[in-house]
Formats: C-alpha cells, structure tokens, sequence
C-alpha cells in the first residue's frame, strides 16, 4: 500500500528559481521515501498581484472570464517550472492545469467553488509513477471555461484534492512554521500551535488569519482531511489542524486581524418596524454581505443603523443605498474605509465569562477606541482604527498568551 500525499507550496515557497529547486528536490525527497506525490501550486511570489494590475492598465473594468484566464497563467509558469526542476533531478514528474487535473466549479468566476473532482487523470499519471504537479487555484465550469477559486484559493485545491483521492496526509508549506496565536510578522510574541481544532481554524480562517483560506479549513473539515501547515523552508514540525485537538486547558486558541473592512452608518431612518428588513434587502439584492450590524437607540422618530462589508463592496453598498434614498427614508450615510476587525477566537470561550473583559481591558490599557462589538459561542470580534491594528493586536496578545500555549487557566 503506497502512502499518498498532497503537498501545497504557497507563492513565497517557489518565488524564485533558487526556492523552485529547494521545494523540487524536498518533494523528490519525500517520493525517494515511498509516497505517492500530488504537488499543488501556487503562482510566483506577487504573481497575481501584478496580473491584476496589468489588467487594470488596460481595462478597469475587465470582464471576470477574463481576469481568470489571465491569473490562471501565473499557477501554470510554477507547474510547468517545478515540473522542469524535478525532471532535472531525474524524477519523473508532469504539470496539469486545474481542467486537466479535473477539476469542476461553478461559473463565479474569481470566487469560484469546486464542484467535483474527476481525478481519473491524476490516477493515472501516478500509476505510471509521476509526480503529478497540479495548478492550484484553478478550476473549469460548466462551459469548458477556466475559473479561479477567489484569492488563497490554491489551499483549497489542494484540499479537495487529498479528499477526492483520499489521500492519507494533505500538508501545506508556507512561509511561516505553522499555525501561529496570531499572525507572527504583525505579533512578536505569536506562539506556534502543535495542533489547532478545524472549527477553531475556521473561524481564524474567516476572521483574516490568511495562513489558510477559509474554504479549504471547511473542506478539511467536511472529508476529515489530516491537515499540516508547515514551513517550507525548514524541517520543522507544523501545525495539525484536526476534529479533536489537544488544547482543552486553553480557553483562547488564537487571535486575527481583518484589514479588508469597511463600515457603513445610515443616519437618521425612522424608529419603526421593517426599516432594518428594507435596508438589508436593498444591499442582499445587490448580493453585499453584511457582516457586523449596530443599532442605536431610537430617538424620537428616527434611529442609526451602522453595518460593515468587505471593503471591495463599499462603493457598491453606498450607491444602492444611496440610490433607494427616498424609500428606505434616512437621513445622510456615512463610511469608514480605515478600520480594521480584531478578533479572539477560542472553543473554550463559552464556559469562561472573563475573556469579553480581559479584551476590553486590554484595549483599554492600549488607549485604543472601540468602535464596534460583535460576539459568537467561540469568538468576540471588535471595530478598531487601523493606525491602532497593530498595537491592539500586540496588546491583546500579550494579555492572553503571557503564559505559554495551554498554560493560561490560572489568568481566568
Ligand atoms: P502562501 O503564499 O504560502 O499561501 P499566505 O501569505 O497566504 O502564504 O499565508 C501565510 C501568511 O499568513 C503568513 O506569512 C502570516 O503572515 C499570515 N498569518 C496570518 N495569521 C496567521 C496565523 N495565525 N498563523 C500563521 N500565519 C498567519
Ligand atoms: N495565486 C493565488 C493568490 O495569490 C492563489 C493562492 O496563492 O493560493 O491568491
Ligand atoms: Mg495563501
């Protein structure tokens, strides 16, 4: 019985042509073990991030289908170059796109969900033993047409992938050791965790720790895919993301910082009922997500309603809003592109009623305003200005994890 893996490397991983050769001769070491290896890749470095801006040279307003022909190119240079580096070490090895991998999605295109995996291709190469390097990131619709998963998407690739071939480990290199307290380059004190709960990750996940994309932690969790995140350029052990963990005497597993916020207030509706339903209508017809929503207290006739979106939806959530004026009946609307979410994410917060105001002191000590407030069974998020991101992010950390990882019952 041959043990399989799917191995992901991230953008930083194969930046180059030095760690493109670094990453074919650790997958060339894994197969010299006995593995059967599935590589999924990402595009190089900022490869994206420069697509993305060529195109916006030529057409702000490019038309999706074709944007996602364009960034599938950058996933296919780092297959067919990792391909061409393990030949060069005498591995048998051979590329495929998203399609020819079979991988099915919708028609979102650049926010794209798999569908179903035809993985024939793949057995088949693997039976001849290659190394079989997918294109993460990519898949096709119903029409033959190419699809991109939404950004960090090649997480998600490679997840699908180890559940649709049932592989026996799914390990994601990247360019931290792990899944960290909190996002290491931003908190200098961020512990490494040796396992982490799926539904744990998938809120870190949701809530902008960007180590995985969201999508791919649900996956995981769905096919109970074993899950590692672990460093690319070092042999470090990882992180194991799994059903059960090992971290019950933690009440907080970790924190997150969402950038991509954006708020909005409608001043001045009438105290009334159906005034909320009208304004949610408005911005669901216009397919805007709303994440945390803030009521004031009626005054009189009127009241405020202050709500958040992604910020690429902010433009649009202000024109639909400001377009049905006279009928939802405000008064002005105000928003704020400047701020970010801070979030305390743990599976232990439920039965400990001290984490709400160890956060709020926290931030209080810090001299840092909150502007909003939002809380579920296992997190509490808070609205602050994004000069204060990193220090809140700092000062909430050290509150929490002055002891190291699984020591912290004694602060309750
Ligand atoms: P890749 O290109 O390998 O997919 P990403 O940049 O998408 O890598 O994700 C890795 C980054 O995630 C790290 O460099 C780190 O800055 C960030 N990150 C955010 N939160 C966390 C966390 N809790 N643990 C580890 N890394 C985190
Ligand atoms: N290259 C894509 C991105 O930058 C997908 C990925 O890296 O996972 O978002
Ligand atoms: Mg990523």
């Amino acid at each position: 019985m041959h043990v399989l893996i799917v191995q992901k490397f991230g953008g930083t991983s194969v930046a180059d042509a030095r760690r493109v050769n670094h990453v074919a001769k650790r997958i060339a070491h894994s197969r010299q073990l006995g593995n059967q290896i599935v590589v999924v890749l990402s595009a190089q470095g900022s490869t994206t991030d420069q697509l993305l801006e060529k195109a916006k040279e030529i057409n702000p307003d490019a038309s999706k289908r074709e944007l996602d022909l364009l960034l599938a190119t950058g996933e296919q240079q780092s297959i067919a170059l990792m391909s061409m580096a393990l030949h060069k070490l005498g591995c048998p090895a051979i590329s495929l796109t998203g399609p020819q991998a079979g991988i099915h999605s919708t028609s979102a295109h650049g926010n794209a969900r798999i569908k179903r995996i035809e993985p024939e291709r793949i057995t088949q190469e693997l039976d001849k033993n290659n190394i079989v390097i997918v294109a993460g990131f990519q898949g096709m619709n119903r029409y033959g047409d190419i699809t991109t998963l939404g950004r960090g998407g090649s997480d998600t690739s490679a997840v699908a992938l180890a559940a649709s071939l049932h592989a026996d480990l799914c390990e994601i290199y990247t360019d931290v050791s792990g899944v960290y307290t909190a996002d290491p380059r931003i908190v200098k004190n961020a512990q490494k965790l040796n396992e982490i709960r799926y539904d744990e990750m998938l809120e870190l996940a949701s809530l902008g720790a960007k180590v995985l994309a969201t999508r791919s932690v649900e996956l995981a969790k769905k096919y109970q895919v074993n899950l590692v995140v672990r460093n690319s350029m070092s042999m470090e052990e990882g992180t194991l993301v799994k059903e059960e963990a090992i971290v019950e005497n933690t009440y907080v597993s970790g924190l997150a910082l969402d950038k991509n916020v954006a708020s909005v207030s409608v001043i001045g509706v009438r105290n009334k009922p159906g005034t909320a339903f009208k304004l949610f209508q408005t911005l669901a017809k216009a397919k805007i997500s709303v994440d945390i929503i803030l009521q004031s207290i009626g005054r009189d006739k009127t009241k405020d309603i202050s709500f958040t979106v992604a910020k690429q939806d902010l433009q649009q959530a202000v024109q639909v809003l400001q377009a049905g004026k006279d009928s939802l009946g405000f008064e002005s609307l105000s928003y704020d592109d400047s701020i970010v979410k801070l979030s305390v994410v743990g599976a232990g917060m439920a039965s400990n009623p001290g984490v709400a105001s160890m956060l709020f002191e926290a931030l209080y000590n810090g001299g840092i305003n909150i502007m909003m407030i939002s809380t579920s069974e296992i997190k509490i998020s808070v609205l602050i200005d994004a000069r204060d991101a990193d220090n809140a992010a700092n000062a909430v950390h050290s509150r929490f994890f002055s002891q190291p990882v699984g020591a912290q019952q004694s602060q309750a």
